[in-house]
C-alpha cells in the first residue's frame, strides 16, 4: 500500500522525510514537486514546494491531490501548523482534526467545477478518514504528547494572521484551532477518494490570546521545537495505517484523473 505525507512549515525541512527521489508529476491541474521514497513506499509532498516558495494562498492543492491519485496513493496524513483558540491547547501540543469550518474566500475548493460539466455533491458527515485519524490518535497517545483527539479546524486564506476580533468569533463558533492550509486540502482529498487524516501542530496562541505579536519565524521555531515528537508520531502512524480500512472514503469519489 502506498502512503503519502503532506507537510508544510518546519516539517519540509526534516531530513527523514526528504529521503528519496525528487520528482515532478504532471497533472491536468499543473505540476507538482514531490519526493518518492521507494524503499518505504512513501510519497512526501512539501506543501509549499521543495524550496518553500509558495504561500498558502498560492499552493496548487488540486494538482497535489491529483498527483497522489496518479501515483496510486491510498492513504494520506496531512500535517499543518495552527494557532490555538483555546488556552488549554498550548504551543507544542497537537490536535487530530475531526471537523472543519471553511472560512476561506479566494480558493478553488473543489475538483468539480463547471469546466468539468459534472454535478457532484460529496458527503462530509465524516470529513476526515476515521481509520487514519484513529491511527494518529493512537500514535499521539503512545508518544505521550498533549493532544486534542477531535479538533475543529477553522480554515482562512491568510497570509496575514487573524485579528483578536476574528479569534473571538472563531472560538465562539466552536473552532479550536485556526490555520491556512487544511482547507481545501481535506476537501480535495475526500473528493479524490483518498483516506485522509490530519495532524495539527499548535505553534502559537492565536492573536488576542497572547501579549506579543506573531510572525512566521516564531511559528517555524515552534515547529522545530517539536520536531522529535512529530517524527515519532508520524513514524508510528504511517506504520500502523491498516491495509484493509473499514471506511467509506474511497466510495465517495466521482473524480476521474
Ligand atoms: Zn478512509
Amino acid at each position: 500500500m502506498r502512503l503519502a505525507l503532506i507537510g508544510g512549515t518546519g516539517i519540509d525541512e526534516m531530513p527523514c522525510f526528504r529521503e528519496g527521489a525528487a520528482k515532478n508529476i504532471s497533472t491536468r491541474f499543473g505540476e507538482v514537486e514531490l519526493i518518492e521514497n521507494e524503499a518505504s513506499n512513501l510519497i512526501f509532498v512539501p506543501r509549499h514546494g521543495l524550496d518553500h516558495s509558495a504561500p498558502p494562498s498560492a499552493i496548487n492543492y488540486r494538482a497535489q491531490m491529483a498527483a497522489l491519485r496518479i501515483l496510486e496513493v491510498e492513504a494520506v496524513i496531512g500535517v499543518c501548523a495552527v494557532g490555538s483558540l483555546r488556552n488549554d491547547l498550548p504551543p507544542g501540543s497537537f490536535a487530530i482534526l475531526a471537523d472543519f469550518i471553511d472560512f476561506t474566500k479566494q480558493r478553488i475548493s473543489t475538483f468539480f467545477t463547471s469546466d468539468d460539466h459534472s454535478i457532484v455533491h460529496t458527503d462530509f458527515t465524516h470529513p476526515y478518514c476515521p481509520c487514519v485519524s484513529d491511527v494518529l490518535r493512537a500514535a499521539c497517545e503512545d508518544s505521550g504528547v498533549q493532544y486534542e483527539p477531535a479538533g475543529v479546524y477553522l480554515g482562512v486564506d491568510g497570509p496575514r494572521y487573524e485579528t483578536p476580533a476574528e479569534v473571538r468569533l472563531y472560538a465562539s463558533w466552536g473552532a479550536q484551532v485556526v490555520g491556512m492550509t487544511n482547507v481545501p486540502e481535506v476537501v480535495l482529498a475526500r473528493e479524490a477518494g483518498l483516506c485522509y487524516g490530519a495532524l495539527a501542530i499548535v505553534t502559537n496562541p492565536a492573536s488576542g490570546l497572547q501579549a506579543d505579536s506573531l510572525n512566521h519565524d516564531f511559528v517555524r521555531a515552534q515547529t522545530a521545537a517539536v520536531a522529535e515528537k512529530l517524527q515519532a508520531i508520524l513514524t508510528l502512524a504511517l506504520g500502523n495505517i491498516p491495509v484493509h480500512r473499514e471506511c467509506s472514503c474511497r466510495l465517495n469519489s466521482g473524480l476521474v484523473i
